[in-house]
Order: C-alpha cells, then structure tokens, then sequence
C-alpha cells in the first residue's frame, strides 16, 4: 500500500467496498518498464483498468494503448488518446467493431484465423496487421493460449495472404501468459517469431514488428522478479534471433502496470464458527467474486490481506463474498489464516488489486453496486 493511499483511507475513510488507486504508482510502473525496455513501444493493455485517469496519466507520459473493443477504443478517445496510438489488439471483433475503429482512424489490427482476417480487409482496407501466434505459457498463473492465437505453419500462409488482401502484413505478437513469473516463456516466443520472420523474408513479405504481450507479473504475496530481470531475458533472445537488426518491439502489460497501484478497502460483514467447538472461521468480507474479485476463480490470484489486528494471534479461515451465491467463496483450499480480533465492521484491505477488479464487477447481483472506486 502507497503513503498516499494509506493517507486517504485513514482520512476519508470511504464507504467500502471502494477501489482506491495511486495514480503516481502507475507512473512509476511505466517509467521503470520504460527504462527496463528502451526501445520498447508500451501498448497498455486497457482493459486491466480502463479509468479515465489512468488512461489520461499514460496518455501523458507518451503510453499506447491496446484495446480489446469498440468500447474500449471510444474510453481512448474520450480520454483525448489519438487514433495513432490505439492497437486493436483482440482477435475477436465484430464487423462494425472494425469499421468504427477504421473510421476513427485505427490503422493496427490483430487476427489469428483467415476468416477474421477477411473481415478486417472488408472492414478496415489497407490497415496494418499483425497475427497472433499461439506460444507456450509456462510459468504463467493465467495462460491465454488455448483461446488465442494461430498455428506458425497458418500464420506464416496468413500474413502472405494479408498482402494479397490489400492488408500491410505489419508483424507477429504473442502472449507468454498472465502474471508470468519468469521471462523464459516470452524467450522461447521470441525464438518462434524469429524463425516466422526469415521464413516470410524468404516469400518477399519482411515483417517489422514483434509484439511480446502483457503477462508481466505484479506482487501478490510471492516474490516475483523485477521488470529488468524480463528485460534483460528478453533483451538476450531478441540480439541472439535477430542480432543487429531487431523489428520494433511492442509490450502490452495490463496487470504489471497497475496491479500494485491499488487497493480494495473492505469491510467484515460476519465472521463466524458454523460448526461447534470448530476453530475454522468463515469471514465474509462486502466483496467477493461478484464485486470484482474474479481472479479468485480456481484461487488462481491469492491476494494479501491487510487487517486493523496483524501480528496478533490469528486462525484458519475461509474467506468469502456477501452474496447469496455458493460460488461466492474466495479462498477455502489456500490456508489463509486471520486474527482472532477479526469481527464484523472492522475494515480489512486488499493489496496489489488494482488491476482486472473494476470491470470484473456486476452490476447489481443481489443488489449490491459495483465497485467505487477513488483515484488519487
Ligand atoms: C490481457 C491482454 C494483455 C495484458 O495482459 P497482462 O497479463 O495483464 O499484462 C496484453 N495483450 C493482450 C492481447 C491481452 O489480451
């Protein structure tokens, strides 16, 4: 948690749940990953947390962003982002999803199938393309590669066929996976884009950009490695695949950039004994899945938990949501354990949740709001 925000819960004390996010976090992130990666192009991924001022505070240090929709472009605009600074990043978009963005002046399109590729030479004539190619994921929490991404042999024929659509077949991206906790997966791809390149060199069609993703990873409540020990992997396989001629190099991290940037104030609403002489306690928080905290499917993200009674004697817990929905439990196979003093009404505070939370968030199950949230 950030002086700042540990300031403006002690002082303003919002009514929970509430997302509070240091926006000078944020910056510090893309100033780091920026140094980390000179000649990187930072494509933030929105829909980590697409909020206006975050969008706005990115836009100012000269950030990209890469869009998933329509929708997400349009919060681009709104927050005064040019269309040249926009990648259409997901590979599953409607037909007028891409002429509206053609339109607007998009003119960076991804694809992984042939069928899509047709409709962005429909909807968007001319445009800059790259492919998605499916990568190994290993060492990520959450692997994107089952639902993305084409087969080398199909993208190399993909990217042929882009020129003979009229299309600039621009480049190749990946993704190593999210909350990736080493860099050997993005090196491995590297070695994968390479050998696309020279392949699609030797048919005429030379290729200028290799996009590596998100995936970098933020501290939940195991170490993870910093942003120069990626970079410098990375840096590694780049000069011995490409070596004095690299293509552009674009990064697109969502969770790294704003992950610990923010925290999810909460407070107890029960914290009880459901079965006699038990020393199990199940502590229902004001937030759960439906709130925002989907990432806890599988238990896949383990969040770290700040209470009013840390360093006191604590105990086994089962951590759950508000809702009336048995699904709603955040944690019962990870061992979580909280004080003893834990009880209704006390305030407990969610770390290094500022990324996917805000969005994730419905709109009213059982009635209860999405999430507020506070930018400072
Ligand atoms: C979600 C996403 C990202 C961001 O991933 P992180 O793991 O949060 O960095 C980047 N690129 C694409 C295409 C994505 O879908």
């Amino acid at each position: 948690m950030t002086p700042k925000i540990a300031d403006f819960l002690a002082a303003e004390k919002p009514p929970t749940p509430c997302l509070v996010l240091d926006l000078d976090r944020v910056e510090q992130n893309f100033r780091a990953m920026r140094a980390a990666f000179p000649d990187g192009r930072i494509y933030y991924a929105v829909k980590a947390n697409p909020a206006r001022p975050v969008l706005q505070r990115l836009d100012a240090l000269g950030s990209r962003f890469d869009a998933a929709s329509w929708e997400e472009i349009e919060l681009c605009l709104q927050a005064g982002v040019t269309a040249d600074r926009i990648s259409f990043g997901n590979t599953i978009k409607k037909a007028n999803a891409i002429r509206a963005a053609a339109l607007a002046g998009i003119d960076l399109f991804v694809f992984d199938s042939s069928e899509e590729l047709e409709k962005i030479a429909q909807n968007a004539p001319g445009a800059r393309v790259f492919c998605r190619l499916a990568v190994g994921t290993v060492g990520s929490v959450f692997p994107l590669a089952r639902k993305f991404g084409a087969g080398t042999e199909l993208a190399a024929e993909l990217l042929l066929r882009a020129r003979e659509l009229g299309l600039q077949p621009y480049g190749l991206s990946f993704h190593a996976g999210s909350q990736q906790t080493s860099a050997e997966a993005h090196e491995a791809a590297i070695g994968q884009v390479a050998m696309l390149f020279d392949e699609l060199e030797q048919a005429g069609v030379r290729l200028r950009m290799i996009n590596l993703g998100g995936g970098f990873p933020t501290r939940y409540q195991e170490e993870i490695p910093a942003i120069e020990n990626f970079a410098h992997g990375i840096d590694r396989a780049m000069r011995f695949h490409f070596g004095n001629h690299p293509p552009e190099m674009f990064l697109e991290p969502g969770r790294y950039m704003v992950g610990d940037a923010g925290v999810v104030s909460t407070e107890v609403v029960l914290a009880s004994h459901r079965l006699k002489n038990d020393p199990l306690r199940w502590v229902y928080l004001d937030i759960g899945k439906f709130g925002g905290l989907s990432e806890t499917e599988n238990e896949a993200t383990r969040y770290e938990f700040r209470t009013p009674y840390d360093g006191t004697e604590d105990g086994p817990v089962i951590i759950a949501g508000p809702t009336c929905d048995s699904a709603d439990i955040l944690y019962e196979k990870t061992a979580y354990r909280m004080p003893l003093a834990l009880r209704d009404g006390d305030r407990v505070e969610i770390l290094a949740a500022g990324a996917y939370v805000t969005t994730y968030a419905s709109t009213g199950f059982n009635g209860f709001k999405p999430l507020a949230e506070h930018y400072l």
